[in-house]
This record gives C-alpha cells, sequence and structure tokens, in this order.
C-alpha cells in the first residue's frame, strides 16, 4: 500500500482540480471493445447514451437513437461527461487524516476508524448525534439502502440529502394538491400542448434536451410564456415573457387567476366535480387585480392580462416549473400557487394536459422516494405514520419500536452540528461546502464535528474537512436504475469497474453493516438484489415500484410508477379521468396571499442577488469542474449585471465587482447584460471558496420542505478592480 504524507495543503495542491485535463496521447478517436447502452450521469432528463469501453476505461460516446426521451440527443454536459473517467483526481484509495494532512489507508483501517468513531459518538451522546446526508444522484438502490443502513444499523433519526436544496418544495405541494408526488405527464405529451407556461425554470441550461420537446410544441402552433427575473434561453424564444421580481411569485400567480376567474376561462364542471376549496382562492385573489399585482410583482399589467390571455381559453395546455419558484422560504406556497393555474383551468389528465415540476439531480425524482428523507420511509411512506412504520418495521424485521421517528433535514443537520447537538456526520454523493447557503457558516460548522467520514470518487470541498475519506465509486462503475424526472424508472449498467482500490458505493455500506454485527439484515450479492427488496418494500405504498424487474424495464426502456403488479404496464401520464390520489379522488386548492421573501432589499443592501445555473456545470460542480471542455465553456463565476445598473454604479463588463450580503462577501468580473432586471444581480453557484455564491445566500428555510432560499436575498454591489487591458479584469 503507497503511503502518501502530504499535508492536507499539499494533497490539494497536487490532486486538486485538474482544469483542462487531458489524458496521455489525448481525446483520440479509439476502438472499443464494447458500447454499453445507459444514461447520463448528470440531470433529471437522463438521457441515453452508449459508452465506449476499451480494457476497462470509458472512452468516449456514441448517441442511443433508439431510446424515446432524447432520441441520440445530448447537451454539452453528455457529450463530455465520459472524460472525468480517467481524470487524474480520482481517489484510488481510502484516505486518512493524520498530523500530516491525508494519508492513503488500507479498507480495513478506514472502515474500523469510521465504525469505532460512530460507536464512540453515538455511546457518549446518544444515536441522533451521529447523521447521515445522502445525495439525489444516487441510484435507487444506493437510495433505499442508505435509509435502511440509518434506521436498521445506526439507528440515527438524522438522515437527509441534497434533494432537500432541490426538489423538496414541488414534492411537498405536490402532495398537498394532488395526493402523490411526480410529474403528472411524460414529456411526450409537451408537443401536444397549446399553451405553456415556464415559472422559474431556465430549460435551456438546466434540462437542456427538454428544449427541443418545447420547441416542438412552439412548431405545433403552441403559445409559450416565460415567467423569469432574467431572460433565460428558453425565454428568448417565447411568446410573453414576465419579468417577475425575485420573489413575488405568488402574487403573480394570484394575479394570471384572478383574470382568468373574472374573464370565466375557468372549467367549473372540473372544479366542481374533482376539487377542493376553490371558493376560498377565489376569494383570496379578488384584491389582485392586474394594477395591483404589476405593485408587487414588477410584471406590467398587460403581461399579466396577456398570460391569462395565453392559458385561460387554450384547447391544451402544461404548466411547468422548476428551482426558480422553489427556492424561497414560500416554495411550496408559490408552487401550490402555479397549481390552482392547472386545476381552474381543468386541464389536467389528459393528453397534452397537465403540469410538472423539472428535476435538476439525475435522479431527483427516485432519490426522494426510497427512504433516504428524514421523514419518509420506502415506498414514499410516512415515518410517522403507525401503519407505514409498521408495515416497513415488519418486512425489514425489527421492532417497530426500533425505528427511529423524524429527524432533521440536511440545513437543519448542519445548524445541529454547529449547536453541538450533532456530533458525527457520514456523507455521500453531497457536498455542502459548495451547496448550503452561508458557506462561511458551513465551514466552521464541518470543523467543529469529532468525527467526519465522507464517501467521495474525487476529494470535493467538503470532503477536504473529512477524517475519512472512503473511496466511492463514479456512476458508469455500478449497476442499478433511476427514476427520471417524468417518473420513468430506468437501467444504468455496469460499463467499468472501480479503478484502483475503489470500491462500489453499495458495497461499502455492506462493509460497515458487518462490522455492527448487521449484516443479515444486508444479504445483497449484486444491486438487482437490492432493487427486489425495495420494490418488494414499496408494495402498497404511495410510491409503488413492485410490478417492476431490471429486465421489464430494459425491455421496455423505462416504467413509470405506479406499476403495482408484474403484468402492469406502468402509468406514464397520472390522473386520468380527474381521479387524484387523495382517499376521497379529488384534487386541492390552496389560497396563499402574497408575503415578502426572508430578506427583502433595503437602503442598506439594495439589490436582489439571484442564484442559479449555466449550461457547462452539474450542481457543485465536483465533475464538471474537472472536465476542461466545460471549463472552457464557462470557466469562472460571473456577476450578471443589467446596463442600467451597471451604469449606475460605473461598472463595465469584466471589471472585478464585490457583491456583498450580510453574510460574506464575493469578488468576481461583471457581466453586463439586457437580460436580467435592472434591480437583480445574478451568479451562478457551481463554484467553492472565495468563488462560492453561497458565501452569500440566506439559510432562511421554508417551513414545510425546509428548502433554503437560494433565490432571493439582499446584496450590495461595488467595483473594485477595473476590466484590465486584455478584457479579462484584473488578477486580484
Ligand atoms: Fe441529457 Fe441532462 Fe445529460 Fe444533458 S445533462 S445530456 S440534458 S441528461
Amino acid at each position: 500500500m503507497a503511503t502518501l504524507t502530504l499535508s492536507e495543503k499539499e494533497y490539494i495542491e497536487k490532486f486538486g482540480p485538474h482544469l483542462n485535463y487531458t489524458p496521455p496521447g489525448g481525446w483520440t478517436a479509439q476502438q472499443p471493445d464494447k458500447l454499453i447502452k445507459t444514461h447520463c450521469c448528470f440531470c433529471g432528463v437522463q438521457c441515453g447514451i452508449q459508452l465506449k469501453v476499451k480494457e476497462n476505461k470509458v472512452i468516449g460516446f456514441e448517441p442511443w437513437e433508439e431510446f424515446p426521451v432524447n432520441q441520440g440527443k445530448l447537451c454539452p454536459k453528455g457529450v463530455q461527461r465520459y472524460m472525468q473517467n480517467e481524470h487524474p483526481d480520482r481517489l484510488l484509495n481510502p484516505l486518512v487524516r493524520t498530523s500530516r494532512g491525508f494519508q492513503e489507508a488500507t479498507w480495513d483501517d478506514a472502515l474500523d476508524r469510521t465504525v469505532e468513531a460512530i460507536r464512540h459518538i453515538q455511546g457518549r451522546y446518544g444515536r441522533n448525534a451521529f447523521a447521515l446526508l445522502g445525495g439525489a444522484s444516487m441510484t435507487n438502490e444506493k437510495t433505499y439502502l442508505l435509509g435502511k443502513f440509518a434506521r436498521v444499523v445506526l439507528q440515527t433519526a438524522n438522515i437527509d440529502y441534497n434533494g432537500r436544496l432541490c426538489m423538496v418544495s414541488a414534492a411537498a405541494a405536490n402532495r398537498m394538491a394532488f395526493g402523490v408526488d411526480r410529474v403528472a405527464n411524460p414529456w411526450s405529451d409537451i408537443p401536444l400542448a397549446k399553451a405553456i407556461i415556464l415559472a422559474g425554470t431556465n430549460v435551456g441550461e438546466c434540462f437542456p434536451i427538454l428544449t427541443d420537446y418545447i420547441w416542438r410544441a412552439r412548431d405545433n402552433g403552441a403559445k409559450i410564456v416565460v415567467i423569469d427575473p432574467r431572460i433565460t434561453p428558453i425565454a428568448r424564444t417565447c411568446d410573453l415573457f414576465l419579468p417577475v421580481k425575485p420573489g413575488r411569485d405568488i402574487a403573480l400567480a394570484n394575479g394570471i387567476l384572478q383574470v382568468m376567474i373574472e374573464r370565466g376561462w375557468i372549467d367549473r364542471q372540473f372544479v366542481e366535480n374533482h376539487t377542493h376549496d376553490f371558493d376560498k382562492v377565489c376569494e383570496l385573489v379578488k384584491k389582485f387585480t392586474p394594477a395591483f399585482t404589476e405593485k408587487i410583482t414588477g410584471v406590467p399589467a398587460a403581461g399579466i392580462v396577456r398570460a391569462a390571455e395565453i392559458w385561460g381559453p387554450a384547447e391544451t395546455s402544461m404548466l411547468l416549473h422548476a428551482r426558480g419558484i422553489e427556492h424561497h422560504t414560500k416554495g411550496v406556497e408559490n408552487c401550490l400557487s402555479y397549481i390552482n393555474l392547472v386545476l381552474a383551468s381543468g386541464r389536467i389528465g389528459k393528453p397534452g394536459c397537465g403540469y410538472g415540476t423539472i428535476t435538476g439531480q439525475g435522479n431527483g425524482q427516485g432519490g426522494r422516494e426510497h427512504g433516504q428523507r428524514c421523514n419518509q420511509l420506502p415506498g414514499g411512506r410516512d415515518i410517522e405514520k403507525p401503519e407505514h412504520r409498521k408495515f416497513i418495521a415488519d418486512f425489514w424485521k425489527i421492532a417497530e419500536s426500533e425505528l427511529p421517528g423524524k429527524g432533521l433535514t440536511a440545513c437543519e443537520i448542519i445548524n445541529a452540528i454547529e449547536t453541538g447537538e450533532i456530533r458525527g456526520l457520514l456523507s455521500i454523493s453531497f457536498n455542502p461546502m459548495v451547496s448550503i447557503p452561508d458557506a462561511n457558516r458551513t465551514r466552521a460548522a464541518l470543523e467543529k464535528l469529532e468525527f467526519f467520514g465522507c464517501i467521495d470518487f474525487f476529494l470535493s470541498e467538503t470532503a477536504h474537512h473529512a477524517d475519512v475519506v472512503l473511496a466511492g465509486s463514479l456512476q458508469e462503475e455500478d449497476e442499478g436504475t433511476v427514476t427520471t424526472g417524468e417518473g420513468r424508472c430506468v437501467r444504468l449498467r455496469n460499463s467499468v469497474s472501480p479503478p484502483g482500490n475503489a470500491r462500489v458505493d453499495w458495497q461499502i455500506f455492506l462493509d460497515l453493516a458487518r462490522r455492527f454485527g448487521k449484516e443479515s439484515y444486508f444479504p445483497y450479492v449484486e444491486a438487482e438484489d437490492i432493487f427486489r427488496e425495495l420494490t418488494a418494500a414499496s408494495k402498497g405504498g404511495p410510491v409503488d415500484y413492485n410490478g417492476m424487474t431490471y429486465s421489464k424495464i430494459e425491455k421496455n426502456m423505462g416504467i413509470f410508477w405506479p406499476c403495482p403488479t408484474l403484468d402492469h404496464p406502468g402509468t406514464p401520464r397520472l390522473f386520468e379521468g380527474g381521479t387524484f390520489f387523495h382517499p376521497d379522488g379529488r384534487a386541492k386548492f390552496h389560497a396563499y396571499d402574497y408575503r415578502p421573501p426572508a430578506e427583502d432589499v433595503d437602503v442598506e443592501y439594495p439589490i436582489f442577488y439571484t442564484t442559479g445555473r449555466v449550461v457547462s456545470q452539474y450542481l457543485s460542480g465536483t465533475q464538471t469542474r474537472r472536465i476542461g471542455a466545460l471549463v472552457d465553456q464557462y470557466p469562472e463565476p460571473l456577476c450578471e449585471i443589467h446596463p442600467v445598473l451597471a451604469g449606475r454604479l460605473g461598472i463595465k463588463t469584466g471589471d472585478r465587482v464585490k457583491v456583498s450580503t450580510r453574510r460574506g462577501e464575493l469578488v468576481v468580473p461583471a457581466q453586463i447584460v439586457k437580460t436580467i432586471r435592472p434591480d437583480t444581480v445574478f451568479v451562478p453557484y457551481h463554484w467553492a471558496g472565495k468563488k462560492s455564491a453561497n458565501l452569500l445566500t440566506n439559510r432562511a428555510l421554508d417551513p414545510i420542505s425546509k428548502i433554503p432560499e437560494f433565490k432571493v436575498c439582499a446584496c450590495r454591489v461595488e467595483k473594485v478592480a477595473p476590466v484590465s487591458d486584455n478584457g479579462k479584469g484584473n488578477a486580484k
């Protein structure tokens, strides 16, 4: 076993991100040994792709044209994904922290240290003093396993996942409105829609292949309405753009509904027969006249009326939203206010008619279904419902009294580390140092931990703080399934084995369970064994995969849940015939008045600060910041500023600007663009350290979903250095 005796600083310098990495000999075309049909490792579209494999290395890709969702098309991330496979930063051995920095270790040493630390912390402070954090890029199998490991082995209530920063507002709204948490339609319904509202969804950069579906609808005569503080790429080809002021989405949805009611564009029969509580919404939205709504939202009254004119009388329609309306302290209320527009139209559960939230992470849908959430058991069951607890306790053959209750959410776990309530943490597929708001607090919290273990394939910024790093697997090094943004469970194929001494993630959990003497609960030889157990555990639950098998999924290019029996074909479109998943079969309207963001602009901090993504990067950038071609496309975060604001502040493109909030400051180059509101600046969030957009964001949480308010807080902007002669800004 090679020993690495570098300090942490030296280690990071040596093994930190190798930008513009090119393997020896370059990326030349080679003849593969085999082609593996699998899926992209990035966003929730989960495009089909064929990986070219030679001598246990992924050397390129071919389109997989038969896979119906993307029919061979891929975005810049999907095209470049294979370049991470041979990356020199790849962790090949476990690492343990010593007084001299990280040192390579044997698996026995790393796992023994981890188990000893967990035992010590739980013995001294109680079971809930040790927490687990998972991720929604993991397979369904791993998410199920992580939840079971937390409840059966560690018996801690404190397990949650990074979807808490992503999908949970929409998920809660879906359950409240429809009684089930899934997009209502397959993407193939989008081109059939004659009116499409896209609320807070930068489709072109975050889910690029879905753009094709929207453009097909447009080619078929659809009118497209985009609601966003920024003219994102999809907005450049829309029919109506509504430049909403950050944090005012509820008011805008209420304003559109007010016009629909006034003009008689309500499907009264549908509302009467299939919903509850429309009367409460009618009462509330009376005051949201176009003029009143304009005052709150900054959207011209004529635009609000025009949106209602497009949406109200349409023959078919789809409403899609994403993080733009969900990343708020009222994210759930925002989603429910937009769902009101769909229910009022009665256009749901029919071809070309429906609603959906667009999933960001690769397994954003499946990652929230199988029990890695703090309040959830497998099959989407509720950890606080006695009948759900009994079903899973019996299924796992443990006493119901041994099953922990509801735990803390992801941000609450970091807060509890701050206060000392949580002393130890094991994380996988989560990079909180980049992705949780108020990054300075996150760093201080991680440094307080008595033990921090991390399973990762690269030394992420969070792993830098670990005591033990367990070298895990990339997506192409494992078998399994993920459930795409449209609710289609698809197969990921093992293409290569992990390099060096790295291990498949789920086998690491089996190794840990064995050390706790709990191996009999985890009798899996291959990933399919976990899937068989997962599907059986979901039987009869709110999220029913019971009728799925690997071969059935493969044969059908994916199966949509619910799929309760082996002879069931799956359910691509939900709510057909106006039947919803609440016990009485009806959907629910929700009436929410506008309330301001947790931190609104004021004299001291007069500009809105908002964050989001760019097309070449994925989430916290652990993978995509290591792929040179993607880095070249957008090398560092830029602060988008409207020319009017820039003129007032004396800022030109390339000037370095300091953006400050009550939590921190960030110095980045300015990019002057006409595509943003003049009262708002935007910084993408994929970078770490001094380039982290989350140094500034606000950790205020939605009271229901506990999602943080990434999309709005108050900032100041000032020029700190002018653009240099080369147009790229000064180095300091
Ligand atoms: Fe498809 Fe998303 Fe991958 Fe792009 S990132 S290729 S849209 S799955």
